[in-house]
């Protein structure tokens, strides 16, 4: 949905030892799958970076501290003030430092990041020196330990459903899955040296969720008719694999792990940045703005079409149509409520000094969530006062955004 990272990391890039991956010196499966489908290094590079609109920054409901997200609830936090407090120069330091600046941030964080964060946290009080890559390869281990039973759990299930299969697609299957079982016993010992990542680094192969459901997406793709629904089911069932969005060990394990991405036209493998780190754990709370009429259904960026809402719950939404997405979270019926009484309360108090900029804003949203909701959500806006007599006909540049 929305474009234009922030915070990415571009500038620290240079001073990590970071390799060259030309095709000649590289041996990596992972490196070889990812050159045959250079989609799916685009998803893997643009993956979890926030992504914040320019126009939006005119938005107030962004600039909003505390708001409740109009989904999930939980309070949100405006980037601009993440990106004033969780610096690169802040978070690449000692994670003595880094955890004190995150620290103040811990309220707003989701469970699986605030998990990481107190596992972050304890780690660092016996080595408050090191940074917050050096701490992450201290838990990666563990980490790798828990996710393996669940992962084997999930590659049986996978094979199981395949018994249904005909001989030579069951064949494939059990290839790839025998092959992704090797992996995760290869990678359980992994961990990395962020001062020295090197050709050993890059020749390693481990295992990727993303890259072996693209894999079973692949081999579904090519399965006989017969086959097919067979291996729908199949790819479902490998789709529960644990995801860094769900859980803290699946974060820890890939944030602790090396990426391949292209900078200045070349592949290059890389351990993630302290300041990637440390802002990704704040990341699914930071207010995004969200199209109530999706983008990609004709929504606009206006006020009228516009929530503020928290990252996670943008991310998981993608263009679902509000009717369907408000059907299979109805406590969101609330929430609704509780972010418009909020920005209500804010109008109305006169510490707000975009109070005639959000004026119209609870009557439009209100209208635009019926509509799209098909009437399910009714939001109550009567607490809203109404301007002072002088000020009604001041917004002319704000009723021509509206
Ligand atoms: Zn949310």
């Amino acid at each position: 949905m929305k474009i234009n990272s922030i915070g990415f990391f571009v500038s620290g890039q240079k001073s990590q030892n970071y390799n060259l991956l030309n095709s000649e010196n590289s041996s990596s499966q992972n490196n070889k799958f990812i050159r045959k489908h250079p989609d799916i290094l685009n998803q893997l590079l643009v993956n979890y970076i926030p992504h914040v609109s320019f126009t939006a920054k005119k938005f107030t409901p962004l600039s909003i501290k505390d708001l409740p997200c109009p989904c999930c609830g939980k309070l949100m936090i405006p980037m601009d003030v993440v990106n004033k407090e969780l610096t690169e120069q802040v978070l690449s330091g000692t994670s003595r430092i880094a955890v004190r600046a995150l620290k103040q941030f811990e309220k707003y964080m989701h469970g699986v990041e605030k998990t990481c964060f107190a596992r972050i946290e304890e780690a660092s009080r016996k080595s408050p020196r090191k940074s917050l890559q050096e701490i992450l390869q201290g838990l990666r281990q563990e980490s790798l330990k828990t996710l393996e039973p669940h992962q084997m759990a999930i590659l049986e299930q996978v094979d199981k459903t395949g018994e249904a299969l005909s001989p030579a697609s069951k064949r494939k299957l059990n290839s790839l899955t025998a092959e992704a079982r090797k992996l995760i016993k290869e990678s359980s010992s992994v961990t990395y040296d962020p001062m020295t990542i090197d050709d050993e680094a890059e020749n390693l192969v481990i295992f990727r969720r993303k890259i072996f459901l693209h894999k079973i997406a692949d081999w579904v793709e090519n399965l006989p008719e017969q086959d097919k629904a067979v291996g729908a089911e199949i790819f479902k069932a490998a789709q529960k694999l644990k995801t860094a969005k769900d859980d803290p060990d699946a974060l820890i394990v890939k944030y602790s792990g090396v990426v391949t991405r292209k900078v200045e036209g070349q592949y290059v493998t890389m351990l993630r940045t302290s300041y990637e780190i440390g802002q990704r754990l704040i990341l699914p709370a930071v207010s995004t703005f969200e199209h109530v009429r999706p983008k990609s259904d004709g929504g606009s960026k206006e006020l009228r079409n516009g929530l503020a809402e928290c990252f996670g719950c943008n991310n998981a939404r993608g263009g679902m149509p509000l009717e369907q997405w408000v059907k299979l979270h109805p406590e969101m019926e609330d929430n609704y409520q509780y972010y418009i009484d909020t920005i209500i309360s804010l109008i109305n108090s006169n510490t707000l000094h975009m109070r005639e900029n959000l004026h119209h804003y609870p009557r439009l949203i209100a209208e635009t969530l019926r509509s799209e909701s098909n009437g399910r959500i009714k939001l109550n806006i009567t607490g809203l006062k109404p301007l002072p007599e002088a000020k009604r006909a001041f917004p002319k540049a704000v009723l021509a955004e509206a």
